[in-house]
């Protein structure tokens, strides 16, 4: 490893100028060129036709500098600001990385939840759309036959969830011999809890030297000390921390004295949340059902989603979702990472989360690739403290709710 512990060690400093999202510093732990175009990147024809039917003109601050990285076969541990474009820079140098010819798997990307697995491969299939490209989302919840029939097809690229893969490596249906690289979304999420044990039970099977790229818009000490164990002199690409909320997030709080005072609260908002779209957090799937059914008690239209629901149901919850057939959305953190639905632009944090990291994931479910967001903290007297120290660890601005709220989303 280049260096150790905190991203404060990191080397050279470099300021982006004319960024038409913001000026982000980065710390680098070596110098990083930084790519202006996506046809500078010396990707393959077919890959840089699918990034401009895709719609993309110019690349991101992180994909200004991590892509060129990643097909280079470097080890990477990149950091950018939610809805800032990891997405479309780790899935550009997955395609470009592999060899269409060889129907074996050789990238494998692995993420926290069912629905970004899929989200990432949907990302993947239409930027390598030109690219005659096999991407399979291997997660659980679906039917294993079917796993198993679309692997045996063969499969360039899986993106999947950790159990589901894990199961069909040991079956040896995802045979991983040829894979050379291994892509972590989320990756503080996937280096913590439940899912480290599944990830190193994952890891083993791939073949030595395989290349690492991990992503994630909150990196924690502790996670990047973790790395050290798994990669070859990573790269480092990460923002500082006082950069890391975004400045078209607006955030704010409401005071409400008791928890019973929440729901008229939240009432009141109500034509506030349907001007776009907007997604409620609740701490526990119990409270979301909760949530959902007095709502509709008062004749409010919403939906809910968590982990205890069908993945058929989870499935219909997210395409009405996407497809602003819904307008309110209540769920629990498994919607606090990485999801995109870029017409959300209202967060409301009914529970405060449980850490620092979920409060930057959540907020960012909003102003997704430099649009405008507003974020909207309850709480209760004693959860101030919390929401301040939230506010001065990342340096930024939590204000109390103004009445015209409804004007900023
Ligand atoms: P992150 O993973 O950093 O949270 P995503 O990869 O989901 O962010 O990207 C957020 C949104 O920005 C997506 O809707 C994506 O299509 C869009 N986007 C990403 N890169 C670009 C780009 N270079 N130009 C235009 N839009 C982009």
């Amino acid at each position: 490893m280049a260096e150790e512990g905190s991203s404060s060690s990191a080397g050279q400093k470099r300021l982006l100028k004319n960024d038409e999202l913001s000026n982000v510093e980065f710390e680098t732990s070596e110098d990083v060129e930084v790519v202006p175009t996506f046809d500078k990147m010396g990707l393959r024809e077919s890959l840089v036709r699918g990034i401009y039917s895709y719609g993309f003109e110019k690349p991101s601050a992180i994909q200004q500098r991590a892509i060129k990285q990643i097909i280079k076969n470097r080890d990477i541990i990149a950091q950018a600001q939610s809805g800032t474009g990891k997405t479309a820079t780790f899935s550009i140098g997955v395609l470009q990385s592999i060899n269409t010819q060889n129907r074996e798997t050789q990238a494998l990307i692995l993420s926290p939840t069912r629905e970004l697995a899929v989200q990432i491969q949907k990302v993947i299939l239409a930027l390598g759309d030109y690219m005659n490209v096999q991407c399979h989302a291997c997660i659980g919840g679906t039917n294993v036959g079917e796993d198993i029939r679309k692997l045996d097809y063969g499969q360039h690229i899986v993106s999947g969830t950790p159990g589901r893969v894990f199961d069909m490596i040991r079956r040896r249906n995802l045979r991983t011999r040829s894979i050379k690289m291994l892509v972590l979304d989320e990756a503080d999420e996937m280096l913590t809890k439940g899912f480290k044990e599944q990830l190193y039970d994952i890891y083993r099977y791939l073949p030595p030297g395989a290349q690492v790229v991990l992503l994630s818009a909150t990196l924690p000490h502790e996670v990047l000390e973790m790395t050290a164990k798994f990669m070859s002199d990573p790269m480092r690409i990460l923002v500082k921390r006082d950069e890391l909320t975004l400045e078209g997030i607006k955030q704010f709080f409401v005071s409400v004295e008791r928890e019973e005072w929440k729901f008229d609260t939240l009432c009141d908002l109500y034509d506030t949340l349907t001007i776009t779209q907007a997604v409620l957090f609740c701490n526990t799937r119990r409270k979301v059902d909760w949530l959902a059914e007095k709502l509709r008690e008062a004749n409010f239209t919403v939906v809910a989603m968590h982990a205890d629901m069908e993945q058929k149901e989870r499935d219909d919850i997210m395409k009405q979702f996407r497809e602003g057939k819904s307008r309110v959305l209540i769920s629990t953190d498994v919607w606090a990472r990485g999801l995109d639905v870029p017409q959300v632009s209202l967060v409301i944090n009914y529970d405060l989360p449980n850490n620092r990291e979920l409060y930057i994931h959540r907020i960012g479910r909003s102003g997704r690739y430099g649009r405008k967001g507003v974020a909207i903290n309850f709480v209760k007297n004693d959860d101030i403290r919390i929401l301040r120290d939230i506010e001065q660890y990342y340096s930024t601005q939590i204000d109390e709710m103004p009445m015209n709220v409804g004007d900023l989303v």
